[in-house]
């Protein structure tokens, strides 16, 4: 039996022990033609067939009406940073972007090379511990933007904004197919595919018909989302293998419950960690505002750094890797993605029950 252990890595994350499993049955020979994947034509029909296959998967689980493309694209999120804003931001008022933390703010720098940035919320006030309520948008601007999970901070758009006629765009990176959604509510949502669906090398870009046609013709041919739509994601050579492994997870998905198994059983894990931290007279100490709280990445602290320290490395000789927080909020962060077991979750909850126990602090 090979080693595995539960990996709470925030990105490339956990996969699917049965996709593993399949991709590495079918590695050497794909479906009896010699070959693998890998080393198939991108114009081949074993290929053709994958990349199809993954999109209507995609659009079957996660219920993508109609009228929107899914685009398997390359570059990761970043660079639809800047896609974004080349493709969609067209009036003299710019677009509005409201700053929830590192990845919002990488994407407004982008944009504001581009175009006017209205930052028109932002929790930078108290580290982005929350989501900002209320906001007002302008008037006319081409877009809105936001991050739906911030994955470094560890909160999450429970409820998104309303944005009437103005397009709603969202970096779904770290929680895309995590929960149901209505997509139809959304101009486009894109998202790496390294933390909730599939290895890194691939950015799924999910967009609205009329925003594909309403892109502008003077862009260089690969930044044009109209290139990649009209040709189904193969205008160039795309990822292969990552977009293979999509595909798996998307029927991993199917399999076990679409979104809704899905969102179950991601409630629950993140449901048996916050409980820990909430019932731990503050000896954990959240670092999200309950009413923002993500159910991807639970962010904490410890008493003191030596104890997170003692923690993650107790953890880890338990089987529990990939805790440490990250520098911008310190202690611990444990990511659950979609691939995450329930299983490994309510280790983790009662591992942490137990260090408490063993560790206490006087005072
Ligand atoms: C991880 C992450 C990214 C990073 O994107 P790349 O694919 O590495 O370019 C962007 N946005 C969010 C919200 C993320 O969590």
């Amino acid at each position: 039996m090979v080693k595995r252990v539960y990996n709470f890595n925030a990105g490339p994350a956990t996969l699917p022990l049965p996709v593993l499993e399949k991709a590495q049955s079918e590695l050497l020979d794909y479906k009896g033609t010699g070959i693998s994947i890998m080393e198939t034509s991108h114009r081949a029909k074993e290929f053709d067939d994958v990349i199809k296959e993954a999109s209507s998967l995609m659009k079957e689980v996660y219920g993508i009406p109609d009228n929107y493309k899914v685009l398997w694209l390359t570059g990761g999120a970043s660079t639809q940073f800047f896609m974004i804003p080349k493709n969609l931001m067209k009036s003299e008022q710019g677009a509005d972007y409201v700053n929830t933390g590192t990845w919002s703010k990488k994407a407004i720098k982008e944009a504001k090379l581009l175009g006017n940035v209205n930052v028109v919320a932002s929790s930078e006030d108290k580290n982005f511990s929350y989501i900002p309520r209320d906001i007002k948008f302008s008037q006319g601007a081409s877009y809105v933007h936001i991050t739906s999970n911030n994955t470094i901070f560890g909160t999450q758009w429970l409820t998104y904004p309303d944005t009437g006629d103005v397009p709603l765009i969202t970096d779904m990176s770290s929680d895309i197919m995590a929960r149901k959604i209505d997509v139809g509510k959304f101009g486009l949502i894109y998202a790496g595919a390294q933390k909730n669906m599939g290895p890194s090398g691939v950015t799924a870009v999910i967009i609205r018909e009329d925003l594909i046609e309403s892109g502008p013709d003077e862009l260089p041919t690969m930044l044009k989302y109209k290139t990649h739509a009209e040709k189904d994601s193969l205008f160039n050579t795309p990822p292969c293998f990552p977009i293979y492994i999509c595909k798996l997870v998307m029927e991993w998905l199917k399999e076990n419950g679409g979104i809704e198994g899905a969102e179950n059983r991601n409630k629950q894990k993140a449901e048996a960690i916050y409980k820990v931290i909430d019932e731990s007279d503050g000896y954990y100490k959240g670092h999200a505002e309950l009413d923002s709280r993500s159910l991807m990445n639970v962010t904490f602290r410890l008493p003191s750094d030596e104890l997170g320290a003692k923690c993650i490395e107790e953890a880890k000789a338990q089987g529990l890797t990939g805790l440490k927080g990250h520098r911008s909020v310190g202690g611990m962060r444990a990511s659950m993605y979609n691939a995450m077991p329930v299983e490994g979750a309510k280790k983790l909850a009662e591992f942490l029950k137990e260090f408490q126990e063993n560790n206490k602090v006087e005072g």
